[in-house]
């Protein structure tokens, strides 16, 4: 909460400094139910570029964000840190795109690592921003923000609800081609595994969600931290929830 106010001064500008500070204050109430907002580390940044179907990664130091290209509109799951617009700008021209093109944002979760990119972008681009109810809230933007809940479709994405990481945690799931975009329910950092339970607000929900996304045809995963899984993921993901019962 201290943090989110500090954020809000700096970022604001001073006409509106009051009335943005009560809204602060008056949504993001009770402090700190929904998880800790901590940074989230995997040691070697890889490659950046096509991963899987029309999906790219933009790896940055600790996380990854992803972008989908289909034909003349982009959309973007997760923004990194802080300061990430620019690798997020190179990954856009990179799939011949740029930010005009980029017409919906998916933010996986609350936490800065996957959304601290959100302030550096949001001036950038026309698009929609959508992030699960549990977390839009916790989640400081100077655009409006979408809800977004179970089965929704966005941009030919299914949205799935996969709170655990944290309550508001949603994953993204093209079922075309059985893409899944996971955020921080599942991890490749140390072999595919779920949640890091140092970061996760609650275990069994976040159990219950691989569970969850592991009955998914799923063909590849493409999580925040960690190499994309596209071989035999969905094989490594029933085993994992196997696991997990
Ligand atoms: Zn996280």
């Amino acid at each position: 909460m201290r943090l989110s106010r500090r954020r809000l001064l700096f970022t604001t500008a001073p006409g509106v400094l009051g009335v943005v500070v009560l809204n602060g204050c008056s949504s993001s109430s009770p402090p700190s139910s929904s998880g800790k907002a901590a940074p989230e580390e995997s040691p070697v940044p890889a490659a950046s570029g096509a991963v899987a179907g029309e999906w790219r990664r933009v790896a940055m130091s600790s996380v990854s964000a992803y972008i989908l290209v289909r034909g003349s509109e982009v959309a973007i799951v997760d923004l990194g840190t802080p300061g990430s617009a620019g690798a997020i700008e190179e990954g856009l021209k990179a799939a011949g795109a740029d930010w005009k093109s980029v017409k919906h944002i998916v933010l996986t979760h609350m936490h800065q690592d996957h959304v601290g990119g959100l302030e550096g972008v949001a001036p950038k681009v026309g698009a929609a921003i959508y992030a699960g109810d549990g977390d839009l809230a916790s989640i400081i933007s100077s655009k409006p923000l979408k809800s977004v809940k179970e089965g929704d479709e966005v941009f030919g994405m299914r949205i799935i609800e996969t709170p655990g990481h944290t309550l508001g945690h949603i994953s993204v799931f093209e079922p075309t081609t059985g893409i899944l975009v996971a955020g921080d329910a599942l991890r490749t950092n140390a072999g595919l595994a779920g949640s890091d339970p140092q970061y996760t607000a609650d275990e069994t929900k976040a159990n219950a969600s691989v569970r969850k996304l592991a009955a998914l045809d799923v063909k590849a995963i493409l999580c925040g931290h960690g190499q994309p899984l596209v071989a035999g993921a969905g094989t490594a993901l029933k085993d994992l929830a196997a696991t997990l019962q």
